[in-house]
């Protein structure tokens, strides 16, 4: 068994320790209402990283795992229309039939790749491979106190609502109006906040977190620093974005001129947003240029997590998700 372990750890990097207690082994926690939570860690493949040179070694010492999951999901992407992956869904705490469609796939050299990180759903919760797995980290590695103050820039979605049954001071909103009075409410009391100009006080909250936000947003820097503004000091911004590793640097697809008007350098690319038919246009493909800038905002560290797991249904290659600390 022990022998088992560090030959893992050797292959997954020693960053993985953290997340491989000991194989064939569950780990559990407790959640909000008492109930134990359980999950298998030892098929998760996790790398902690902290700038591009990082990155490149990993590619570099990691090309047979990363080949290895390649190849694994190739197999799975060959179907049409819709099928059904066997995993276990971390919010629900079993095995599942994950429904994948689809729906956002694109072309990767002429082969159509399902969009893993939006449409492999789980039946049951209705949770897609990202929200699972950003709820799967910021409980595990995370690891808030049941009564930690926490802000997330959402309040429609199913992570907001798993995320309230578990942390009672949970409070969310959405971006409705920037012409809005600040916070306003619609008539649904769903709150409204620019992330650029929020109306909380300094240091109101342990934990901000954000998800596929940051690159709506024409001037993210101002909205780092308003986060940075309202967390407490050793507060932790937990995001993800969609995230470009093999770029060093971001790209800006498009900026509002001092006319107001967009202004568009890339073709125009709009995701989906749950209040809008229109979607939302993104301002900003991110790359670790991205972290520089959150440690010149002030924040002491931040991480990137790189995570795959074909037991969790968190495919499409190594997805990224971070965590900074003020
Ligand atoms: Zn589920």
């Amino acid at each position: 068994m022990v022998e088992k372990l560090s030959q893992r750890c050797k292959r997954w990097g020693r960053a993985a320790l953290n997340f491989i207690f000991r194989p064939g082994h569950q780990y559990s926690y407790t959640d909000a209402s008492g109930d134990m939570q359980t999950g298998f860690s030892e098929e998760m493949v996790v790398f902690y990283l902290r700038s591009y040179p990082e990155y490149l070694n990993l590619l570099e010492t990691e090309k047979e795992l990363i080949q290895k999951i390649s190849d694994k999901e190739f197999p799975l992407g060959q179907f049409e229309g819709q099928t059904n992956i066997e995993g276990f869904c971390i919010i629900c705490g079993h095995n599942v039939d994950f429904h994948v469609d689809l729906q956002y796939s694109f072309f990767d050299r002429n082969i159509r790749v399902p969009n893993w990180r939006e449409r492999m759903v789980c039946p049951d919760c209705g949770m897609s491979g990202r929200t699972r797995a950003i709820y799967h980290f910021f409980v595990a590695k995370v690891r808030p106190h049941r009564n930690s103050l926490i802000y997330i820039t959402e309040q429609v979605t199913p992570l907001y609502k798993e995320l309230l049954k578990h942390y009672p001071n949970l409070t969310g909103s959405e971006f409705l109006d920037s012409t809005a009075t600040n916070p306003g409410f619609n008539a649904k009391n769903i709150r409204n906040e620019d992330l650029t100009r929020l109306t909380f006080r300094d240091k109101s909250f342990h934990y901000i977190l954000s998800f596929d936000c940051l690159e709506h947003i024409p001037d993210y820097r101002q909205a780092i620093r308003e986060i940075f503004r309202c967390l407490k000091e050793s507060g932790i911004f937990y995001f993800c974005i969609p995230f470009y590793p093999y770029q060093q640097y971001n790209t800006l697809r498009a900026y509002i001129n001092d006319d107001q008007q967009t202004v568009h350098l890339e073709p125009p690319e709009y995701h989906g947003n749950p209040l809008s038919e229109n979607g939302s246009l993104c301002y900003h493909n991110f790359s670790f240029q991205l972290l520089e800038e959150i440690r010149e905002t002030g924040f002491r560290d931040v991480e990137v997590v790189m995570y795959w797991s074909e037991k969790y249904g968190y495919l499409g290659g190594l997805k990224a998700l971070f965590i900074a600390k003020k």
